[in-house]
């Protein structure tokens, strides 16, 4: 029989190991979901052959319902749901727009926050979709906690506001967007905005805003653009 999931499946396997290869989870922590409808999730599961998350194979991501439960027969056979659920639930309940979810550990955006490093736009055309997302602010969840229940999970996702990317202090980031594509790019834009301020400091530098006046020029160049194109790099990535 055909899992009519299969293709979704591939895709989220895929982004974990995009997510991974740029360093922005170690191990086996961190994992990616894709909402299927208005009770069942794609998510990233352990199993007692899991060998990290640079090497999530589509048979990894497995059915799940908002409550944790088996989204299908035997979906879960074998396999364990997050701990870290509610992310990834509160998250796709608190905007309709939310389809994919990315939860990561990158350690210099962990790193810079705890550094007192808000990241702002510091640059420009360095990377544009990054910049505006930096314009926009990135809010932090300032608890360290392991999001384990459905409370801490919308304590999360109130920080998070309308941004599309929250910081959890001492602890990772939640990226989320409509396809796994963009939630996977846009984790990959904070920890270079992160990776970047990082650097003007060590280099002794100040972290300023780019000037008001250079955000006219620097133009949104279409989802074809930056999206397809930036993806299509980060697979040619992991085959290389
Ligand atoms: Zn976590």
């Amino acid at each position: 029989m055909t899992d009519p999931l299969a293709q979704q499946r591939a895709l989220v396997a895929q982004g974990c190991r995009v997510a991974a290869a740029r360093g922005l989870v170690d191990a086996v922590l961190g994992h990616l979901s894709l909402r299927i409808d208005d009770e069942h999730l794609l998510i990233r599961c352990r199993s007692d052959t899991d060998t990290g998350v640079a090497f999530t194979r589509p048979s990894d991501i497995r059915l799940v319902t908002f409550d944790g439960t088996a989204g299908a027969a035997g979906e879960l056979d074998g396999y364990r749901v997050p701990n870290e659920l509610p992310i990834h639930v509160e998250t796709l309940l608190a905007a309709p727009q939310h389809r994919a979810v990315a939860h990561l550990h990158p350690p210099a955006v962990v790193a810079a926050d705890l550094a007192g490093i808000a990241l702002r736009p510091i640059y420009g055309a360095y990377d544009i979709p990054g910049a505006w997302l930096a314009r926009g602010g990135v809010p932090v969840y300032e608890r360290s906690v392991l999001i384990r229940n459905s409370l801490l999970g919308k304590e999360m996702v109130a920080a998070m506001g309308e941004a599309p990317v929250v910081i959890c202090r001492g602890h990772g980031i939640t990226s989320a967007a409509g396809t796994v594509q963009q939630s996977v790019l846009q984790a990959i834009a904070v920890d270079q905005l992160a990776r970047m301020s990082l650097r003007v400091r060590a280099a002794g530098g100040t972290l300023r805003d780019i000037d008001e006046a250079d955000w006219d020029d620097l133009p949104d160049l279409g989802s074809r653009f930056n999206i397809e194109a930036a993806w299509r790099h980060e697979v040619a990535r992991l085959s290389g």
